[in-house]
């Protein structure tokens, strides 16, 4: 057994477990400050399990900041931010452990260079999950499948496209088997032709029940995969609805300016 972790389906989704409804990740009240720069005022927000919340606004807007405070590489200044029940310690080893039910995929994929992308996968399940390598080498395998690079496994990052990086990123969080999934503008950083391939993994991940919080203008993906849409500016969340909705009928001067500017 991998330890730690919640029981994948066959499929990777998660699946259901003793906690029932209850949200899967809670933020109560978060402040947070750059020195004098109050960059999340009073957020709250909840996630319900296998849900999907796109978070969408202007550069600036704190957007970041939250996806980082919810895996606690921000600190918070006051204010609660609770996984799957428990709040997320400061520092220490349970750190370590509980920030690997919070995936993260970044706009830059992060991959380490030195390392063939089988061993990004493995390298986490090994040292925090304390798999032992042959099994964490063949849900590597699985998962590099399911991405659709399974072929790549023994090349290094820089052989790849970007495309085929980030699905490989996606596959490296998915190997912890996280609870929830947070992805910060996955496809900004890549060539036109590569962002489909890494929406249409998102969208699969979606589809099986995967808990997921995705910073992304790309609304199409929004519509297809997400539950709710927050747009957050100035560090607050300004407006929160269903895609169809705030893409369709924006509540707020904020939202409908924003909306212009992108569509
Ligand atoms: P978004 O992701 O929505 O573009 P960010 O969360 O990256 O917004 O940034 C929110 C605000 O916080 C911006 O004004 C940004 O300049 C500032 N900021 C972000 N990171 C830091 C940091 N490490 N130190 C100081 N200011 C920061
Ligand atoms: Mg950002």
């Amino acid at each position: 057994d991998s330890g730690g972790g919640p029981e994948l389906t066959k499929e990777g989704g998660p699946r259901e477990n003793s906690a029932g409804d209850a949200p899967l990740v809670v933020v109560e009240h978060i402040n947070k400050y750059f020195g004098d720069l109050h960059v999340l005022k009073d957020i709250s927000l909840t996630v319900n399990r296998g849900e999907v919340v796109v978070i969408i606004g202007p550069s600036g807007g704190g957007k970041s900041t939250l996806c980082r405070s919810i895996n606690r590489l921000e600190p918070i200044d006051n204010g609660v931010i609770k996984v799957d029940g428990a709040e997320l310690p400061k520092e220490g080893r349970e750190l370590a452990r509980l920030r690997a039910d919070v995936g993260m995929v970044f706009q830059s994929f992060n991959l380490f260079a030195h390392k063939t992308i089988l061993e990004n996968v493995t390298l986490g399940p090994i040292k925090v999950r304390k798999v032992a390598k042959p099994e964490a080498e063949k849900h590597a395998m699985e998962l590099l499948d399911r991405v659709g690079i399974a072929s790549q496994a023994q090349k290094y990052p820089a052989q790849l496209s970007g495309g085929q990086q980030q699905r490989a990123a996606i596959a490296r969080s998915l190997a912890m088997k996280p609870k929830v999934m947070l992805f910060d503008e996955p496809t900004s950083a890549l060539d036109p032709e590569m962002v489909n391939e890494v929406l249409d993994v998102m969208t699969g991940l979606a589809r099986e029940g995967m808990t997921m919080i995705v910073v992304t203008h790309e609304m199409g993906f929004a519509r297809r995969a997400a539950q709710k849409v927050v747009f957050m500016a100035d560090g607050q969340i300004v407006e929160e609805n269903t895609p169809d909705e705030f893409f369709t009928n924006a509540r707020t001067d904020r939202a409908k300016d924003f909306l212009s500017k992108i569509l």
